[in-house]
């Protein structure tokens, strides 16, 4: 996507260990305006999927879903890091091992919003090693739901995650993939 790949070259920095920091847009401040762009193109892509939920992850996902949630006008869900007091024994549960902490936690979702009849698209903002998404299509196949897709908004396809889930035979659109980042900060695009 066009505009995305512009804003990542303009404003992204690059830092070693192949982790692209692009917090004045996407994961800290965010733009609205583009978020509203890249909804709009997950929803050409998916838009007869008959998707009704949408899932993502804390924090950084919850921006971009909900702006996909306005668009195919229909709840969004997202995966809490921490277990809280009301969800106690009613809760999908998986384990992520965090690219930028390399720590591994689990994720909850409350069983009262996961059912089998919904049709789910997962939203994030990175795809590096496919942990992340991993464990949320785990929640969504724990409760018998079907993943529809997933829509990520920057995969780096230098690292294994986009390889390892599409070869499970999950649709995953990036809109900016990321081939390659120098150590003098230059990106180059897929
Ligand atoms: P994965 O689980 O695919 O290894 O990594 C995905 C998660 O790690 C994303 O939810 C994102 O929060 C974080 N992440 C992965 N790579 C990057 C990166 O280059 N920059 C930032 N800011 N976060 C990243």
């Amino acid at each position: 996507m066009e505009i995305l790949e512009r804003r990542i070259r303009e404003d992204g920095k690059v830092l070693p260990g192949g982790v692209l920091i692009v917090d004045s847009f996407l994961n800290h401040q965010m733009d609205a305006a583009l978020f509203l762009d890249m909804a709009k193109e997950w929803y050409r892509v998916y838009h007869d999927k008959q998707v009704n939920q949408i899932l993502t992850i804390e924090a950084s996902g919850i921006g971009l879903a909900c702006m996909a949630g306005q668009i195919f006008g229909c709840p969004v869900l997202f995966a809490r890091k921490q277990k809280t007091r009301n969800m106690s024994g009613e809760y999908f549960t998986s384990e992520v091992k965090s690219f930028t902490h390399g720590t591994v936690s689990s994720i909850y979702v409350s069983k009262k919003y996961l059912h089998p009849e919904n049709r789910v698209l997962i939203i994030d903002d990175f795809l590096a090693n496919g942990a992340a998404l991993d464990g949320l299509i785990s929640l969504v196949e724990q409760a018998g739901a079907a993943v529809v897709g997933a829509g990520i908004a920057i995969e780096k396809t230098f690292q294994p995650g986009g390889d390892l889930i599409r070869a499970k035979g999950y649709h995953v659109e990036s809109l900016a993939r990321i081939q390659s980042m120098g150590d003098d900060g230059s990106i180059e695009f897929c």
